[in-house]
């Protein structure tokens, strides 16, 4: 993509034939560069991307992944299942469905809220392909060229992407190890508005978050929905790991303290099974109807095939019973890791995760994740480097590795590969002062490929 590929697509060749003769070229030259709306310049792959394929080599341990481990899943169960279901409401799962979702399984999803103290009708609940979808439909609500959305620091990187889809200015505002930080999302919401911005909402993981690994405290959560209602500033509560707590029942969601001002997302990805792309919103009524108008236009239908699973393996086997086992599993490896990084990185420092699947690496002074990363991948292993996780370029010191896919004792081997790369990169910072750049993989927003994020 550069302006050769523009002039590609003029001249004698139609769009068509120019189009065929890039393609025939085999080049990156792109004959419709200038035909893009503005929204699509922002879309970048990461330049890492190729690296991370290389990171899905067996021989590298990735830490990189954000893939749920699903082995532990009841397969002959769910085989049992598909097939009775398509027996007896094939017709049903095969076809069209609503656009706001099944009631069937809205009803559900409303029991499995109750987990977090939410108290809701089905009616407000939209399912969506994954939450995924719902974050883009929230955005594409809500966002104008140029709004602003405040997020943590650092933030989802899948969110990030789909704010920029939607030109949205992103502010990050501070966290520490109880989570978002009251007073500076309140500094940050006054000096915005004195700028005279237009902020639209807060995005916020409150749950072992995904970078981050730390979960906002009980006594913030209030005084995060005060704020918000004070500068009237929607809050958009992101939850997927909510329930994969490690050892306690899951804190009151901040929908539950303010349900007119909060959109709550959740998924069935890391709870069960993300290949069955079923996620949901809960909104505020009016805002439900314009999510289900949108819904309608992108997609139709979320999956009936993939709802009507969701809904009779809730209703026909013990999934709660299968959460906790994911909660022991991911409980053993989380401690696999912070049991390797205290053995092998004692001088970098991370955050203690008490659920989900991400802990958040400090490197040691001088250090660059990004820079450092094809070093990693040639010592086989793998993470993602902290500046994905920022819209503004910040994150260079920072690495986010997972501990959800690896088993522990790949885990520890992965940590201590990790180690060797950052030793050697301490050694070269102390004595030129800086390690060397020159592989440094550009300045390009990062966005890794699906199963990293
Ligand atoms: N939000 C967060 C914080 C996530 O980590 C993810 C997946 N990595 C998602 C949303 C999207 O998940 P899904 O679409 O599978 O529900």
């Amino acid at each position: 993509m550069n302006a050769q590929g523009a002039q590609a697509g003029q001249g004698e060749h139609s769009g068509h034939d120019a189009a065929a003769a890039a393609a025939r070229a085999g080049t990156r030259l792109d004959p419709w560069f200038t035909s893009y709306a503005d929204r699509a310049h922002g879309m970048r792959a990461s330049e890492v991307r190729s690296l991370f394929a290389v990171a899905n080599r067996p021989e590298v341990v990735s830490l990189a992944g954000g893939m749920p481990n699903i082995d532990g899943l009841p397969l002959d169960f769910l085989a049992e299942m598909t097939a009775k279901l398509l027996r007896e409401r094939g017709p049903r799962a095969l076809q069209y469905g609503g656009g706001q979702g099944e009631e069937e399984l809205r009803e559900q999803i409303v029991e499995v809220m109750r987990y977090d103290h939410i108290h809701a009708h089905p009616d407000d609940v939209v399912v969506t392909t994954g939450s995924q979808q719902a974050l883009d439909l929230v955005t594409e609500i809500f966002i104008n060229p140029g709004d602003v959305v405040v997020a943590e620091a650092p933030s989802y990187v899948g969110a990030l992407g789909v704010f920029r889809a939607y030109q949205a200015d992103v502010v990050h505002v501070p966290m520490d190890d109880d989570g978002l930080v009251p007073a500076e999302l309140d500094r940050t919401l006054t000096e915005l508005k004195r700028a005279g911005r237009t902020v639209k909402f807060l995005y916020t993981v409150p749950n072992f978050h995904n970078p981050a690994g730390v979960t906002l405290t009980l006594e913030r959560r209030p005084q995060i929905v005060e704020i918000c209602r004070r500068h009237h500033v929607l809050i958009l509560e992101d939850n997927p790991y909510g329930l994969l707590g490690f050892d306690a029942d899951p804190l009151p969601a901040l929908k539950s303290f303010d349900a007119d001002g909060v959109v709550y997302l959740g998924s069935f990805s890391k709870t069960f099974a993300p290949g069955y792309r079923v996620g949901w919103a809960l909104a505020p009524h009016a805002v439900r109807e314009k999510l289900v108008l949108a819904s309608e236009s992108a997609i139709l239908s979320p999956t009936m095939m993939g709802q009507l699973s969701i809904a009779t393996y809730l209703s026909t086997y013990d999934w709660y019973g299968q959460v906790k086992e994911y909660r022991s599993m991911y409980r053993e490896r989380r401690d696999a890791m912070l049991g390797a990084l205290a053995e092998f990185l004692p001088q970098a420092s991370w955050t203690v995760p008490d659920g989900g699947f991400y802990t958040w690496v400090t490197l040691p002074a001088g250090l660059d994740a990004q820079a450092m990363l094809p070093r990693a991948v040639t010592n086989l292993v793998a993470y993602v480097s902290g500046t994905a996780f920022y819209a503004d370029g910040q994150g260079r010191d920072h690495v986010r590795l997972s501990f959800c896919y690896p088993t522990p004792e790949r885990i520890r081997e992965g940590v201590r590969r990790l180690a060797t790369v950052v030793h050697a990169e301490s050694e070269l910072v102390s004595m030129f002062g800086t390690a060397p750049h020159h592989d440094r993989v550009g300045d390009s927003v990062e966005f890794p490929s699906p199963d990293q994020v």
